[in-house]
């Protein structure tokens, strides 16, 4: 408990609001809402994940939080809360095959930064400051089944009412992640344009354990650590009790192979990341690679979010990325403050609002879906580049 969102915006007309998904996206929306005085009801189809020791269905443990996102959370009254637990990440620093490292910063000075964030801490700081206004209540265990974004009417499957159960809102908030089921909704209506596109690459999550004296076991902690290595890559960025969580990406068959044969997971190491191998330990990784099921990438374009003044969809239901541009959360984020600002210029005219929402927003998140594919190339492939990074900043650490 503890944290309060920032002083509200002037009233307007108050509707009766269903917020579909209660991740990251979901829970802002929600204080955003609540605080235009709102009703909103947040269905999340999860239990709630304040009460679940883990988070841990395939979603990353950490993620970077960026000038966009911060924005966001500082016009809900939410920044200082969610930064005093961010760890900074100054730049990227390169494991080459040989072991030389290079580094380069974000930012000249250094002095502007990203900022590695727990994905579970951050979901639950938000759900708590959403529930903390009065006018918002929270939904755990709703699965949406159906929705009819004419009327409102949404179906979910609950443990208690298996066979669904109904409720009305006059403004349906799509934030229910890549597999969005109010995007399916607006599938069949006449103009709704939508791309989904796979890629080769899965991910599976590893962990490098702090020293027994509670130190990192790799320096420097404020860096985005890559070894990029042609057809894989290995990423680390830091948590809070100075373990790592490491992300190895691998086309799916591969990685599910190595997850079939972990020993074959330790010979990979062994030959292409053994520096890292080092950190991880082989017992770990062995371990992690049996109990572990990779998880797939896709990015989602769709066009536009909105029906009429009565439904929206936002973050990753609209325009779920890949991850190689660290923005998906940022950008999603970025989504609720604008809607947000359309909101109070348009005031009581949400038809108008939401129209505006998919005019301007729709060319900017295909941008950045545009931007995190093509660093997927990129940073695998920063090993095959004699790039400058590697000749102007080798710094032999
Ligand atoms: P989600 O986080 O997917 O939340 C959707 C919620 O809706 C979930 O809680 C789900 O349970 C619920 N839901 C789903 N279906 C239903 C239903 N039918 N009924 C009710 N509820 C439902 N972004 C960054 O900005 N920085 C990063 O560093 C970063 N790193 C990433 C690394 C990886 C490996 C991946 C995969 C993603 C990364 N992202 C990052 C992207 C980020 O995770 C997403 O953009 C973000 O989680 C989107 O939030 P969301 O709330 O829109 O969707």
């Amino acid at each position: 408990g503890g944290v309060r969102a920032g002083p509200a915006p002037a009233p307007a007309k108050r509707l009766k609001v269903a917020v579909v998904g209660g991740g990251l996206v979901g829970a802002l929306e929600a204080v955003f809402l609540a605080r235009r005085g709102h009703l909103v009801d947040l269905y999340e189809y999860r239990d709630d994940v304040r009460r679940t020791p883990h988070l841990n269905r395939g979603r990353t443990i950490n993620l970077t939080l960026s000038h966009r996102g911060r924005a966001a959370l500082r016009a809900a009254g939410l920044e200082a809360a969610v930064m005093a637990r961010g760890l900074p990440v100054r730049g990227r620093l390169v494991h080459a095959r040989d072991g030389t490292r290079a580094r380069s910063l974000y930012h000249p000075d250094g002095q502007q930064c990203i900022y590695s964030v727990n994905r579970k801490n951050l979901n639950e700081l938000l759900l708590t400051a959403a529930e903390e206004l009065p006018n918002v209540r929270l939904h755990f265990n709703h699965k949406l089944v159906s929705a009819d974004l004419d009327s409102g009417r949404l179906t979910f499957q609950t443990p208690l009412c298996p066979e669904g159960v109904s409720h009305s809102a006059a403004l349906v908030v799509g934030a229910d992640g890549a597999h969005s089921r109010v995007r399916a909704a607006m599938l069949r209506r006449p103009g709704f344009d939508f791309r989904q596109s796979n890629i080769e690459h899965a991910y599976l999550e590893l962990r490098i354990p702090p020293n027994p004296d509670g130190s990192s076991a790799l320096e420097p902690v404020d860096f985005l650590h890559v070894w990029p290595r042609g057809s894989f890559m290995l990423m680390a960025l830091p948590n809070g009790d100075a373990s790592w969580t490491v992300t190895l990406f691998a086309p799916d068959e591969r990685l599910r192979r190595l997850c079939a044969e972990p020993v074959l997971a330790v010979r990979l190491f062994q030959t292409h990341l053994d520096d890292a191998l080092h950190l991880i330990g082989a017992p770990a990784l062995e371990r992690d690679f049996a109990a572990g099921r990779p998880s797939l990438l896709l990015g989602v374009k769709c066009n536009p979010y909105h029906v009429e003044g009565k439904a929206i969809i936002i973050g990753d239901a609209a325009h779920a990325m890949v991850p190689f541009y660290g923005q998906g959360m940022n950008a999603g984020f970025e989504d609720c403050l604008l809607l947000d600002r359309l909101m109070n210029h348009y005031g009581d005219d949400l038809q108008s609002a939401l129209a505006e929402f998919s005019l301007v927003r729709n060319p900017d998140a295909e941008a950045i879906c545009d931007l995190a594919m093509y660093n997927y190339t990129e940073m695998r492939e920063l090993v095959a580049k004699k790039s400058y990074h590697f000749r102007k900043k080798l710094d032999g650490m």
